[in-house]
């Protein structure tokens, strides 16, 4: 049998698995002090932001320890993303069933460490605990932005257009495929749409890049329609999408063709990390530029206006019926 890693305590966990990987910010102390420090550099705001993820509801008992790990830091990158913030640090509370093993968080580790290194962060603290429930991991991220320009979601204007990044409702169909129910989909699909729900692409390089120019952002985790209306919300604004300028990849765009799947679905389903925001329509052209320079797909879907609420028209201008606008939790 395999040795369970708990059994050697915490601590040595911690110093074997997790202490590797607070090198480099001097104010983490190695992971041996109570708390760790940061100065943030002249003129920037510090940005913070926790997400937790779970078992069973943001990833399935199985997935790749790896891929689980990643999943933890990048939804946490994607909101420091949609705020223009660049990643600094991150605390991880690790929440670890007894069956966790020193295989599993090597692996674990190593798929921290890849992030850290992509996406420029340290891990400079946490918590580690056993619980007799699911696998939990809390990541709390610290980022850094030009101070007073953090990219809100309430500044949307009337008239603003509206832009996501990326391809829509790819990760809801990747949690299909993932389960027996799974649609009938070529295997090459299939493949691509499970990547995308188990492990997300955080648009960092376009978060960054739209501090000054984006009105309004946020990034589409509880699916696009619910997560447009946080931002008409926030800003006392509405907005119109245009359904066929949705953009779908081309797994998605066929699950779509063949009947296997809604737009509705698709636009309501959670997960996908694209970033959502508005912007004048000025700023075109810079937009258009800044995503072919970053080689990210960014679409033009609708526009912002007077009122409240989001509608989506159809291909006849009809708009559609969601019986739900996102995933929730409660
Ligand atoms: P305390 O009892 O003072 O809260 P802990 O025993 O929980 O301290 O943690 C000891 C040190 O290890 C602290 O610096 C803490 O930040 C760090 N630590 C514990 N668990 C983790 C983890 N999962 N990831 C990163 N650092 C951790
Ligand atoms: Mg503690």
């Amino acid at each position: 049998m395999k040795r369970r890693a708990q059994r050697r305590g915490e601590f040595d966990l911690i110093a074997k698995y997790f202490a590797p990987l607070a090198r480099g910010e001097t104010g983490a102390l190695g992971l041996t002090d109570d708390a760790a420090y940061l100065s943030p550099a002249a003129g920037r705001d510090v940005v913070v932001t926790t997400d937790a993820i779970v078992e069973g509801v943001h990833f399935l008992p199985g997935d790749p320890p790896a891929a689980i790990a990643q999943k933890a830091l990048r939804v946490n990158i994607s909101d420091l993303a949609a705020k223009g913030a660049k990643p600094r640090a991150y605390m991880l509370t690790a929440i670890l069933p007894s069956m966790i093993d020193d295989d599993w968080l090597a692996a674990f580790a190593s798929g921290l460490k890849q992030d850290q290194k992509r996406f420029g962060l340290t891990l400079i603290g946490g918590d580690t605990v056993s619980t007799r429930g699911p696998l939990t991991l809390s990541i709390t991220a610290i980022g850094e932005v030009a101070c007073g320009r953090m990219v809100k979601r309430s500044g949307a204007q009337v008239g603003d257009d509206v832009w996501v990044s990326g391809s829509i409702g790819d990760a809801g169909l990747g949690l299909i495929q993932s389960t027996p129910q799974k649609l009938s989909l070529p295997t090459v699909h299939t493949s691509y749409l499970i990547s995308r729900y188990q492990v997300p692409q955080p648009r960092l390089t376009l978060g960054l890049a739209l501090v000054g120019l984006a009105h309004a952002c946020i990034d589409v985790s509880d699916g696009l329609v619910a997560d447009l209306g946080h931002i008409c919300t926030a800003s006392g604004v509405s907005i119109l999408v245009n359904g066929a300028d949705i953009p779908l990849s081309r797994a998605a765009a066929a699950a779509l063709a063949a009947g296997e799947i809604s737009l509705e679905s698709l636009l309501t389903s959670g997960d996908d990390y694209e970033l959502a925001f508005t912007a004048p329509a000025s700023a075109r052209t810079r937009l258009t530029g800044i995503a072919a320079t970053l080689k990210i797909k960014i679409a033009r879907i609708g526009r912002a206006g007077g009122g409240e609420g989001v509608s989506v028209l159809d291909d006849d201008s009809k708009p559609l019926h969601f019986d739900r606008r996102g995933f929730t939790h409660f």
